[in-house]
């Protein structure tokens, strides 16, 4: 059986004592009552340190949303895998949109930290996923191809292995415009079938695929229903701890 995961990408939100809060809240909602998911946080690097002590305390797993692609030295303002890994952080989200088009990283970058991670034994959470122009014109099946053939398609079977997908149409981030159960679902199993024509049948059946884009606390039961939807990474609904919570047990 295939990892379910729930992710919550908090973006750049939340001060320390609102960050603890809520930290505080889902880990004592899923110690108490364990869900059928990993949980994880992808918090701001500066307060990875106190999520990770609530990980050690807690079933709550931790996430960075960002590293370097370099390994050590003279980056100001960068952050390492090396350093992730020394603070025992198991995640991290590489080539969500708002990074592609913010901050212009490219497929080939996306690759470059990728493998930072994997040399770090931390997993990256892989976004991909089409903007509106390619889905209305009915080239969103071909972008995510390209995605997936010009970054982690190009690791061996072993380090794909250690890779989780999270597939976000971009039209649907922060839009309050989800995917429909059926839309996701069909590229869900697409990107399945990809994953077996690259590498084999077992690690397409082993690999977990997220979904992202405006799930919430009301639509979260049906898209993980799915058969090919594995769990969400979630950006908005994951800041209130009550909504965040309603979609850890949407399962
Ligand atoms: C995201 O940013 O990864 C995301 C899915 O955001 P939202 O849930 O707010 O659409």
């Amino acid at each position: 059986m295939r990892q379910k995961i729930v992710a919550g990408n908090w973006k750049m939100n939340k001060l320390f004592h609102e960050a603890e809060d809520l930290i505080s809240a889902v880990a004592n909602e899923i110690d108490d009552r364990e869900p059928d998911c990993e949980v994880i946080v992808c918090v701001p690097s500066v307060f990875l340190e106190m999520a990770g002590d609530y990980a050690e305390e807690s079933q709550i797993r931790t996430a960075a949303q960002n590293v370097s692609e370099h390994e050590s030295g003279a980056y100001t303002g960068e952050i390492s895998a090396a350093m992730l890994a020394s603070m025992d952080i198991p995640y991290c989200i590489i080539g969500h949109s708002e990074r592609r088009k913010y901050f212009g990283e490219t497929d080939d970058l996306l690759l470059r930290k990728t493998e930072r991670l994997l040399d770090n034994s931390i997993k990256p959470i892989f976004c991909i996923g089409e903007v509106l122009k390619d889905r209305e014109s009915g080239n969103h099946f071909n972008i995510v191809e390209s995605q997936l053939v010009n970054s982690v398609f190009k690791l061996n079977k072993d380090e794909f292995s250690n890779i989780v997908i999270a597939y976000e149409p971009v039209w649907a981030i922060g839009t309050g415009k989800t995917a429909s159960p059926e839309q996701a679902q069909e590229m869900h199993k697409f990107i399945r079938g990809l994953i077996e024509k690259k590498y084999d049948a077992e690690t397409a059946g082993k690999t977990t695929v997220l979904y992202g884009g405006s799930c919430n606390a009301n639509n979260a039961k049906e898209l993980f229903s799915q058969a090919d939807v594995d769990g969400g990474l979630i950006g908005g609904a994951s800041l209130v701890a009550a909504d965040f919570i309603k979609i850890i047990y949407s399962f």
